[in-house]
């Protein structure tokens, strides 16, 4: 039985999303959702509390994860979904990137400092109230100070690739991020491609290639901010090389107002099939409960 709908790219409050990981199942469920996967980044600790909540409201619960890798000169992230949380070798690379992020946090908020804005780290990391703290959280304090009219507003004036306040942070190379997640007994999926910022076909071919190489298993085609036009030609670029298509909103709750779960920016429709080849297709997928 494939009937039903799914999403399989969201964000909780261990990452930099509004919604805790009970309150995102049950948003999921209420959205008619049959499946939904959790793909905070670099962390797994959303895990526990989802899979109760998934127990108790009655819909399948997806392992995922989203790592931010190498890249320029836009932002590549990679998926990875049915990711084994018991694993070591795993969970003390989430660490270390956590720690990239630890290293490059004060760093911003010194940057917007010298620009001129009050802005405390203690504050943003209390805005986060979790483990990940993330570009979103200043822009929350940025927000709530007056300092930027939305989230957009802060990144674009401050926090984007290239604005005065971008600093780097350490990252794993596209090869790694995607061993991380094999590794990991997960499929590992090219998350929202236009984010590459890539000008021609065939530069996008190129990459993609290389990608495969590296064990690229998907793309995920179906994204709440691509066109119509886009999602075809991400559907027909993975079925040219044997990948999965798989499908999310990217849901942010607060953090990403225009997008809601399930629907996106409402024309999203994500068939409960392409998890069946998503689950099918992992290395650990009969250790997954169906
Ligand atoms: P970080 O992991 O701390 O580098 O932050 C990445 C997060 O910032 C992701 O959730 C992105 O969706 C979000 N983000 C990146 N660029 C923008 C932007 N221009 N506007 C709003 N959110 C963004
Ligand atoms: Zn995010
Ligand atoms: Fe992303
Ligand atoms: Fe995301």
């Amino acid at each position: 039985m494939s009937e039903g709908v799914i999403d399989l790219h969201t964000h909780t409050t261990c990452s930099d999303g509004s919604a805790s990981p009970e309150r995102l199942i049950e948003l999921a469920r209420a959205k008619g959702a049959r499946a939904v996967a959790i793909t905070d980044h670099d962390t797994v600790a959303a895990f526990p509390e989802a899979r109760a909540a998934a127990d108790r409201f009655g819909i399948e619960f997806v392992c995922g994860i989203e790592i931010s890798a190498e890249y320029s000169p836009g932002t590549m992230h990679i998926l990875g979904y049915c990711v084994d949380d018991a694993s070591k070798a795993f969970t003390e690379k989430l660490d270390e990137l956590k720690r990239a992020r630890e290293e490059r946090n004060p760093q911003i908020a010194s940057r917007l400092q010298a620009l001129g804005l009050d802005v405390d780290y203690d504050e943003v990391v209390r805005v986060a109230g979790n483990e990940v703290v993330g570009r979103p959280h200043f822009a929350r304090v940025m927000v709530e100070k007056g300092y930027a009219a939305s989230i957009k507003d802060a990144f674009d004036k401050y926090l984007k690739k290239g604005a005065a306040a971008y600093i780097e942070k350490a990252r794993l190379s596209p090869a790694d991020s995607i061993a991380l997640i094999r590794n990991a007994g997960g499929v590992a999926v090219l998350a929202h491609p236009y984010q590459l910022n890539l000008s021609s076909a065939e530069e996008l071919e190129g990459l993609i290639a290389e990608l495969v190489e590296g064990g690229l298993d998907g793309i995920e085609a179906l994204y709440s901010r691509h066109s119509p036009a886009q999602r075809a030609s991400y559907v027909e670029i993975a079925e040219r090389h044997e990948l999965l298509v798989t499908g999310g909103s990217d849901y942010h709750g607060s953090y990403k107002p225009d997008i809601s779960i399930v629907d996106g920016l409402g024309d999203l429709e994500i068939p409960y099939g392409l998890l069946e080849a998503v689950k099918l297709r992992a290395p650990g997928g009969s250790l997954v409960p169906a």
